[in-house]
């Protein structure tokens, strides 16, 4: 476990020829966040405010314009995605149809050269937290919604992340399997006590979820605190 602090970052999109899409030019904008060892952070705002491009940052997929990004003391800015110990649930991440829900959990310790004896023994272990047991012979396309979630969320935390980040977890899940997830990553945060930042639009979710809420506007942090420090203002 460790704390994640972002100081001063910014990141600014070459949008040359093409219509300005953010104030200043700035998808994020002088933002400082320090999260605590094992917080549960939400990054909330409204579609287009940053929340997405501040991840990317952090797990060393897009560029950083200005700023710098640690992990407890250590300055990260430089480091390649794989070695930053950050597990990524992005819903986007599609899973590889040829493999069955065991091969993709397994994946991406296979890509580093982990051996099959301690493969099998994590995904045993992470699989019962994420009760996916039944499913790891299952192929991606027989999952639904939820599930494939479930998976997603094992294949980053086998990696044994320091920080786990999640963007949108249950957009594209509706009604009553939304809250059933939103209580089963509740279940499983308390259980991984992972540093996590959560992306989301929706403010219930945050509310519920987070154990402090950052609120963003066109890149801009607005708000830090506890959900009762930010909806009593
Ligand atoms: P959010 O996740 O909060 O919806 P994003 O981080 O995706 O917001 O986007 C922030 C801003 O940066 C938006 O104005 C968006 O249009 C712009 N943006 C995002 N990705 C790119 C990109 N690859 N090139 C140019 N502009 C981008
Ligand atoms: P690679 O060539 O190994 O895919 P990348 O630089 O694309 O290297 O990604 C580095 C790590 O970040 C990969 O191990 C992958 O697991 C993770 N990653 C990349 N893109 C995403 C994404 N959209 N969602 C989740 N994880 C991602």
């Amino acid at each position: 476990m460790a704390g994640l602090t972002l100081e001063h970052l910014f990141k600014r999109y070459d949008n040359s020829g093409k219509k300005k899409r953010t104030v200043n030019d700035y998808a994020v904008n002088d933002l400082n966040l320090k999260c605590e060892q094992g917080e549960f952070v939400a990054l909330l705002g409204p579609s287009g405010c940053g929340k997405t491009t501040t991840l990317r940052m952090i797990a060393g997929l897009e560029d950083i314009t200005k700023g710098n990004i640690y992990i407890d003391d250590c300055l990260i800015n430089d480091l390649h995605p794989k070695d930053r110990k950050i597990g990524l649930a992005f819903e986007d991440y599609a899973m590889y149809p040829p493999l069955n829900v065991y091969g993709n959990v397994a994946f991406n310790l296979r890509a580093k050269g982990v051996d099959s004896a301690e493969i099998d023994r994590r995904v045993r272990e992470i699989a019962p937290l994420m009760q996916i047991e039944d499913l790891l012979e299952k192929m991606p396309v027989k999952l639904s919604g939820g599930q494939k979630q479930r998976v997603n969320i094992a294949r980053a935390i086998i990696r044994e992340p320091e920080i786990l980040l999640m963007d949108e977890p249950l957009s594209h899940l509706d009604g009553k399997a939304r809250q059933a997830m939103r209580i089963e990553i509740k279940r499983l945060i308390n259980k991984i006590k992972c540093t996590t930042i959560y992306v989301t639009h929706d403010q219930l979710e945050a509310m519920s979820l987070a154990d402090r809420i950052a609120i963003i506007n066109f890149g801009v942090l607005q708000q830090f605190g506890t959900p009762t420090e930010v909806y009593d203002d």
